[in-house]
């Protein structure tokens, strides 16, 4: 008697399990998700948007992106629309009055206009810090050490495009190589 082993169907069904496995990858830590975004203040205001730039890849749980934009992606698979309101403790902190210092004008030596909105990398004992000016008066410089976005809580309306598993070289960087991430 000769049997036939028919290795053909299961390796077939095989093959779709690993697409299918594939297409429903879930975000979690240690994938890249690719993703497009429109991000606006709760009055509706545009603060930020991968329309007409490329999309924003991200390597889930390397704080790659602010926290209450990632837990709110965590699960989710490509296709997946996601709207997620984030308040200020998870996105860019709670607006700070005690990191607003007035500093004299000579302490910008060697610039030759200072104008309110003006950004400068500052030295802070937690390390460089972006500054903005707030106010100039005389000879007096309000700076304002907040982020930009501080005490802002923010929309997001989020379209997953892809979710692959990272490169150990990634996982190593900490950040996405290639489409939407570091290009070096
Ligand atoms: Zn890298």
């Amino acid at each position: 008697m000769v049997v036939r082993l028919e290795f053909t169907d299961v390796s077939d069904s095989l093959k779709n399990q690993c697409k299918l496995s594939e297409k429903f990858m879930q975000i979690e830590k240690e994938k890249v998700a690719i993703i497009d975004y429109t991000v606006k203040t709760a009055e509706g205001q545009l603060v930020d948007s991968s329309e007409g730039n490329e999309p924003l890849a991200f390597l889930c749980g390397y704080h790659n992106i602010i926290p209450g934009l990632e837990t709110a992606l965590i699960g989710k698979v490509a296709g997946d629309q996601v709207e997620v309101s984030v308040t200020p403790e998870n996105a860019y902190g709670q607006y700070n009055q005690e990191m607003v210092k007035e500093v004299p004008l000579t302490a910008f030596e060697g610039v030759e206009k200072i104008e309110v909105g003006m950004q400068f990398q500052a030295e802070s004992p937690n390390g460089p810090q972006l500054i903005t000016v707030a106010k100039v008066e005389n000879e007096t410089v309000t700076v304002d050490g907040n982020h930009p976005l501080a005490g802002v809580e923010l929309h997001f309306d989020v379209t997953i495009k892809e979710v692959r598993a990272a490169s150990s070289e990634e996982i190593e960087h900490g950040h996405v190589h290639g489409v939407g991430g570091h290009h070096h």
